[in-house]
């Protein structure tokens, strides 16, 4: 049985439809009619569940319950999977995870069921908001003013190329019970006629508290770079919406290779951490200083939820090295790195050190 592969189609002309990043809707490449998603969605239901039923009778049917696509098409040598496009019939080539491409022939986005049935299915996808011309805007003005930067990277050509990947990702939920003491001092400095005396209060404080965290995300592509994904935080998740390959033509989608529990250590850590300052944040105020003397920080876990999420993406190869563009596909923010001097580059990521600690309360949301 073929992987079966789906190009939305315009209902009034059969031109092929993309993902509209300012509207939130589809348009037709050809004619310019524009549709809901829901629209879409209810028109392909039948198509879209057979095709994800094909690519699962042999999921199945797999060995050892491993989630591989060993279907019709097959993985070659290199562990690519092979699809014939609905469009125009060129065979594509796309790596063993790719969910949603484009055709290099005919230009038509697709998009693979296959790779998202059962388990595989994403509870929620977070729309793009953020176009093309944003990231392309974003990345010019990046690079303005830099007049040693190296053609590679400024060149027209090159920067048109950015690309809009829905990127998986896991999100965590769980409760983290710390119970903390300080060693905290209030200096009171007297004066009296010709000596000062300054006298030193100790105390030790007690705090105790519980924080409820609902998404903790971290990126569950073996392909994107942790820090990376970690410094284009925060997604807004209250635009998160049900899962729907609707919103995917026109933008590369990967399914993830990392499982749950391969990631889960770094949002616990993240948890603890986070738990653990927010608490001593409670106990420094009315002190002269305040400083950690134990602490006990108990983790719960939680649910596990499965996103994906949009950004915008640029490698760039220079002098045998990789540079990374990326853009939050939703805010807008972005972070890249350009062959510079080592001092600039220091000073770089001191600069993002910042947003990324502050992206970490941003994310969790409490509960009463
Ligand atoms: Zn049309
Ligand atoms: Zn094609």
């Amino acid at each position: 049985m073929a992987t079966q592969i789906t190009n939305y189609q315009c209902p009034a002309c059969t031109g092929p439809l993309h993902f509209d990043a300012q509207s939130g809707k589809l348009s037709c490449d050809y004619c310019g009619s524009v549709f809901e998603v829901q629209e879409i969605e209810a028109l392909y239901a039948d198509n879209l569940q057979a095709a994800e039923a094909a690519g699962a009778t042999v999921n199945e049917q797999s060995a050892e319950g491993t989630w591989d696509f060993s279907q019709d098409g097959g993985w070659d040598d290199a562990g690519m999977k092979s699809y014939s496009c609905p469009s125009c019939g060129a065979e594509l080539i796309c790596d063993a995870t790719t969910a949603a491409t484009s055709c290099p022939y005919c230009g038509n986005p697709t998009v693979v069921p296959a790779q998202f049935h059962g388990l595989l299915r994403p509870d929620y996808i977070l729309p793009f908001k953020q176009s093309k011309e944003d990231a392309v805007r974003a990345l010019r003005s990046y690079y303005k003013g830099k007049p040693l930067l190296p053609r590679a990277f400024a060149d027209n050509n090159h920067i048109e190329e950015v690309k809009g990947v829905y990127v998986p990702f896991w999100l965590f939920g769980g409760r983290v019970e710390a119970d903390m003491t300080f060693n905290a001092t209030r200096v009171h400095v007297h004066r009296h006629s010709n000596e000062t005396v300054t006298e030193t209060q100790h105390f030790q404080l007690h705090r105790v508290g519980t924080v409820d965290f609902d998404r903790i995300p971290a990126d569950a592509s073996s392909k994107m770079p942790d820090a990376l994904m970690d410094a284009i935080e925060p997604f807004d998740y209250s635009e998160c919406k049900k899962f729907s390959t609707a919103y995917m033509p026109g933008f590369l989608a990967e399914r993830y290779d990392m499982a749950s529990d391969d990631v889960r250590e770094r949002a616990d850590k993240r948890a603890m951490s986070t738990a653990s300052s927010m608490v001593a944040g409670t106990a420094g105020a009315g002190y002269s200083s305040c400083t950690v003397a134990g602490q006990k920080l108990r983790l719960s876990r939680g649910k596990v939820k499965y996103a994906l999420l949009p950004v915008w993406m640029l490698s760039t190869r220079y002098a045998g090295k990789n540079y990374i563009f990326a853009m939050n596909g939703q805010t807008g923010k972005f972070i890249g790195d350009l062959p510079i001097s080592k001092g600039r580059a220091l000073a770089w990521f001191a600069g993002i050190a910042a947003p990324v600690a502050a992206a970490i309360a941003v994310a969790l949301q409490f509960f009463g």
